[in-house]
């Protein structure tokens, strides 16, 4: 019965995954269940999608009143939930215009088009973007051509025109790469496919003030880092900084796909006009019914203070991981984004968590992957450190 799905997929589906071998069937709260009844304790939520856990109540009841009324008008009409999600959002990311994709590499698309045209408009002659080395933005040619792993850029070369690399977290380095070209500068608040890296405050200053400097447009990726995961709405937030222009996406929507970019004023001026872009489902009153109903749902059930709260916790039980397992070389991260750099293969200890019960992935340079429900409870963390310890044992 079950080999019969991963057989029926492998036969079908082009082969750009190596899946674990499980198959899932459904999820309550932080657990997820597979058709054999195994269940798992998941701190991984769908690669930071599934932030409210599984089967929330307030959330499906959004998505169901919807599902009866309308999914899909394109973008040539207004809804109720178009208008509602929208100024919620703008809020939330204290930005002023907003654009709805279906995904974080169109937000990014968006975002990189959204910077050309900016300098277009204002007869700059300005095209060049930097990016930083590690950097991950998506699968679409314009987001590959800004992410900064070679192995991802090089089999699709001849990329987008006029990218240049510098190191994250040093600023002499973009300093380098700026030139009176340079329109845009982009990068994660926290690196996370790379393998997390969260950014050096003084850095982020220095890039905002260097950008200010020289009419350069800060765009900041908060598609993995951002809807409440560090324990403010976004990540930057916490660093008296703002971007011209952010990439939202992942827990947006909590698991039905939708993303967005959003921009200052001042950026959208000179930015996308009427004709520039476009998307045919972006924005539809399905995906807006969901993205508005988790916006409430933060605010009703207050989650950021409990992120705030129980991150302390989180990682203070995984320093202990690192004192106490010699495999495990350090912890980096923030609130609940975060990676423990491994000594040995983390594909094993995937593999052994697994068998435990627990599902953690991985990030760039052998990182175990930690991104749970934000409404994990110390319990949860608990049996988390406890399964964790069983595999790192193995
Ligand atoms: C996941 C991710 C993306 C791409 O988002 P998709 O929805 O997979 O297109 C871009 N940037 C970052 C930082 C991400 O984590």
């Amino acid at each position: 019965m079950e080999n019969n799905y991963i057989e029926k997929a492998e036969q079908a589906l082009l082969h750009t995954y190596n899946r674990y071998q499980i198959i899932l069937d459904k999820g309550e709260g932080v657990y997820l269940c597979d058709v054999n009844g195994k269940k798992y304790l998941d701190f991984a939520a769908g690669i930071g999608v599934c932030s409210l856990g599984y089967s929330h109540e307030r959330y499906k009841k959004a998505l169901k009143e919807q599902v009866d009324k309308l999914l899909h008008v394109s973008n040539l009409f207004y809804t109720a939930p178009i208008a509602d999600a929208a100024e919620k959002l703008k809020k939330a990311a204290q930005m002023d215009r907003v654009f709805f994709t279906n995904s974080g590499t169109e937000a990014i698309e968006g975002a990189l088009k959204a910077a050309r045209k900016y300098a277009y408009a204002k007869e700059s002659g300005k095209y060049e973007f930097i990016a930083m080395n590690r950097s991950f933005h998506g699968r679409s040619m314009g987001a590959v051509s800004v992410t900064g792993t070679e192995d991802y850029r090089t089999p699709f070369e001849p990329l987008i025109k006029g990218v240049r690399f510098a190191e994250y977290n040093d600023i002499e380095s973009v300093k380098a790469q700026v030139t009176d070209k340079t329109c845009a500068i982009i990068m994660e608040t926290i690196q996370g496919e790379g393998g997390i890296y969260p950014v050096d405050p003084d850095f982020l200053k220095g890039v905002r003030e260097l950008c200010d400097r020289e009419d350069i447009l800060l765009i900041l990726d908060e598609i993995q880092c951002g809807m409440g995961r560090t324990g403010s709405m976004f990540a930057w937030q916490d660093y008296g900084i703002r971007p011209d222009i952010m990439c939202i996406a992942k827990a947006v929507g909590n698991g039905v796909p939708v993303g967005a970019f959003a921009m200052t004023e001042k950026a959208a001026q000179y930015s996308l006009k009427p004709g520039d872009h476009g998307t045919t489902y972006g924005g539809n009153p399905f995906a807006c019914a969901a993205v508005s109903a988790v916006l409430d749902i933060f605010e009703e059930e207050k989650i950021l203070d409990h992120v705030k709260e129980i991150s302390a916790y989180f990682e203070a039980e995984l320093d202990g991981l690192v004192q106490e397992c010699d495999t495990v070389a350090a912890r980096r991260g923030k609130g609940l984004m975060q990676g423990l750099a491994l000594e040995r293969p983390v594909g094993e200890v995937i593999a052994n968590a697994q068998r435990e019960g627990l599902i953690v992935i991985s990030a760039g340079g052998n990182v175990l992957r930690m991104l749970p429900p934000l409404v994990i409870t110390k319990e949860h963390v608990d049996e988390m450190i406890e399964k964790l310890k069983m595999a790192l044992r193995a």
